[in-house]
């Protein structure tokens, strides 16, 4: 995912190759050589496989825990360790890492902060903690882990174990977990939402979409449904009418 801010980019995670990362950032109108630095949220290969390459072509900083720098197949060349609770500045961009409960070595998600704009990231998470509900807390985005619908998982064609890692309390958040968590993160403010993380296997964007709508009932906010093949923009600080439908896809 990248964030921009005020013409910086800042890139978080790097799961897919550079050449797809390049062509995804070009159709939205931005360059990789626009990204600044990268956050990592853990060192599982579905987040990091990209970057070897893309540190090779533009050798930014990586801001990650400490356990997650230990935990990559490569060091990057300017590590910067974060702790989780602790903020750190990236220009105007503030971010904040916040624990999260997965089978990785410290994984986190990410509280970013510019102006009095606000966005949550929280994926590959086992459970919805007090901590991420309270951190994430008055995000004017939030982007949300969907992982699995809970009886297509159950019935679905992986072997047990791996069926049970993903329910567990360190894999990933079931689409009722994250309905939850966005009953809790919903307020008045909230501006967007957007699924992520979606099983191919396990999961539908149909099913997100209609769940988590039904939690936004009502209100105004814009959700959207994250696909692992292709690219998807959304701006936030925008007045809500002109807002509606101008994302460019
Ligand atoms: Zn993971
Ligand atoms: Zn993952």
């Amino acid at each position: 995912m990248v964030i921009e801010v005020d013409g910086a980019c800042v890139l978080i995670d790097c799961g897919i190759s550079y050449r797809q990362l390049a062509t995804r950032m070009k159709s939205l109108g931005l360059e990789p050589g626009r990204i600044e630095a990268v956050l990592l949220t853990h060192e599982h290969e579905d987040h990091v496989k990209g970057l070897g390459v893309f540190l090779r072509r533009h050798p930014v900083p990586v801001l990650a825990t400490v356990g997650t720098l230990e935990g990559m197949p490569l060091q990057p060349p300017s590590p910067r360790p974060l702790a989780s609770g602790r903020e750190v500045r990236l220009g105007g961009l503030s971010v904040v890492p916040v624990q999260t409960c997965h089978d990785a070595r410290e994984p986190v998600g990410f509280v970013l902060e510019s102006g009095h704009r606000r966005v949550g990231l929280v994926t590959d998470t086992g459970v919805f903690t007090g901590l991420l509900a309270e951190r994430l807390s008055e995000c004017h985005a939030v982007l949300l882990e969907c992982n699995h619908d809970r009886d297509l998982l159950r019935v679905g064609p992986y072997p047990w174990p791996l069926k049970q890692r993903i329910a567990s309390r360190t894999g990933h958040l079931s689409n009722e977990q994250a309905c939850a968590a966005l009953e809790r993160l919903a307020h008045s403010q909230l501006e967007v939402v957007v699924g992520m993380h979606l099983s191919q296997t396990n999961n539908r964007p149909e099913m997100v979409k209609r769940e988590l709508s039904a939690v936004l009932a009502g209100s105004r906010v814009r959700l959207e449904v994250a696909s692992q093949h292709s690219a998807l923009a959304v701006e936030i600080g925008q007045d809500p009418a002109a807002r509606a439908g101008t994302g460019p896809r």
